[in-house]
């Protein structure tokens, strides 16, 4: 009883900062072009303000996608506010300036005041910024960016690094972020640096505010050149936890990506990112389902996170277009089996594409969750436009208009029965029929075999889709209802 009065004068006073678990957000420049939200989540009690600003520079995505899941860790003192797409539009076009802007202010962070001249931020965004970030008197701000090298291999870059000017009692918070990422990297030749020599740029945001707020300023910086977006993203998140840690402002893990509310309806979806995944299926995957606000909340992961047990506080997990192979390996054998207990226990699994030649039955890398093998070792079938059939019985299930369909398809699974008898049954939910066979793989095996099926595991589901209805118009919305058909039976 006691608890429950508590709540209702916690929802009484909280207003909007109950509606997104504990955070409220503001839009800086709003109704503008450069819109972007500042996330704050505000502990209500004392402790240090931190800003942690990710997405600056649009070709380093590593910190804006780790900067949109620390914005959701609960802060236990202080204020936490998270910009985590500060330049939209450079992250859109995926390049470092501002598309279509005049090269002299084209950089956002170097649009920020500078050294010994006025205190005023250059372009529309940069003002929003500096005002929002002038007012919160932060104590910390840190920036997370990204170089295209490591710094200890090529000085010609700062990437894996860590770029500050810390006195006697900060250094030691520095240090120990350095210590924490080094802990996860095994290859001596790509240990992060700390650069304490106050390198930060003339311009910069953290600059001009250890200048003119007094902040603690730092440039976290990770490198994206031979290195998967899952582990940048994870080595920004170790050193931010680390830091935040360290100030005593949050409990949870450096894994932890779900913050579950009691009543919460939303679905998270892992999407695995890891080396062996490419194109442009993920970004499609994510982009769609997280359109779905308030059902579904994507988060990107690798095999690090699901050998640390992370899969356990999602609903689902999806494996995209790339290599099986190669993802089978960035998972190793420990996060294979945490993947098959995940379905066992009753999880969902969509793989797309290599993340169906994954689940099948007939690779010792593979994951053995559907009773599905390739019917050749000849994988190098060729880039089409093929035609699809969705069965009769599960199209009205679909969103569709007809039964037949153009699908994109890309080097795909052919697959058949495996008969497995640890394995149940596959449904097919649609049919290929024509088929691409390049490069000397066979003809005439591909038409009228699955090109999506579908099964049951332990007590889980699974989907395994060959083509990519996920980058085809008039086909975006069947990975989202087959998701839905797999979570029927978890949780
Ligand atoms: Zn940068």
């Amino acid at each position: 009883m006691k608890h429950h009065l508590w709540l209702l004068v916690f929802l009484l006073f909280s207003g909007t900062a109950f509606a997104d678990a504990g955070s409220t957000h503001d839009l800086l420049a709003k109704g503008t072009e450069w819109e972007t939200p500042a996330y704050t989540y505000d502990s209500g009690k004392e402790g240090p303000t931190v800003v942690i600003i990710g997405g600056m520079h649009g070709n380093e995505p590593a910190g804006a996608a780790a900067a949109a899941q620390i914005r959701h860790w609960p802060v236990l003192t202080g204020k936490l506010i998270v910009i985590p797409r500060a330049n939209q539009k450079a992250l859109s076009a995926r390049q470092r300036r501002i598309p279509d802007f005049p090269t002299a202010s084209s950089d956002l962070n170097r649009n920020f005041p500078k050294t010994g001249e006025p205190n005023e931020a250059r372009t529309v965004l940069a003002k929003a910024i500096w005002a929002f970030v002038t007012e919160l008197k932060p104590d910390w701000v840190i920036d997370l960016h990204e170089g295209f090298a490591i710094n200890r291999q090529n000085s010609k870059s700062v990437g894996s690094s860590i770029l500050c000017n810390p006195d006697k009692s900060t250094r030691m918070h520095f240090e120990h972020a350095i210590a924490v990422v080094n802990a996860s990297i095994n290859d001596p030749a790509k240990l992060f640096i700390l650069k304490d020599e106050n390198l930060t740029v003339n311009g910069s945001l953290v600059r001009a505010s250890m200048q003119r707020l007094g902040a603690v300023g730092a440039i976290f910086e990770t490198t994206y050149e031979g290195q998967p977006l899952p582990v940048r993203i994870r080595q920004h998140r170790l050193m931010v936890h680390r830091v935040l840690k360290n100030l005593g402002m949050i409990e949870n893990g450096p894994d932890q990506l779900v913050f579950r509310g009691e009543a919460e309806k939303t679905q998270y979806i892992a999407v695995f990112q890891d080396s062996g995944v490419g194109g442009n299926g993920p970004g499609a995957i994510r982009e769609k389902l997280d359109s779905a606000k308030g059902k579904f909340s994507t988060r990107i992961i690798g095999g690090a996170e699901i050998r640390n047990g992370i899969l356990t506080e999602f609903d689902a997990v999806i494996f995209p277009g790339g290599s099986g192979s190669k993802q089978a390996a960035a998972l190793g054998e420990a996060g294979r089996e945490e993947v098959r207990e995940f379905i066992k226990s009753g999880g969902a699994y969509v793989g797309v594409c290599a993340g169906c030649y994954l689940a099948c039955e007939n690779f010792s890398w593979g994951l053995k969750i559907l009773d599905a093998k390739t019917l050749s070792s000849k994988w190098k079938r060729g880039r089409a436009t093929l035609d699809l059939e969705f069965a009769e019985s599960i199209f009205s299930s679909l969103n569709l208009d007809s039964r037949d369909a153009s699908v994109v398809y890309v080097n795909g699974p052919v697959m058949g029965p495996a008969n497995s008898d640890a394995i149940p049954d596959y449904e097919t939910v649609a049919l290929f029929k024509s088929e691409t066979a390049e490069n000397g793989s066979p003809k005439g095996i591909q038409i009228d075999s699955p090109a999506i099926l579908r099964g049951g595991f332990g007590k889980g589901r699974v989907v395994g889709i060959s083509p990519h209805p996920e980058q085809t118009e008039g086909l975006r919305d069947v990975l989202p209802q087959l998701l839905d058909w797999a979570l029927e039976t978890s949780h």
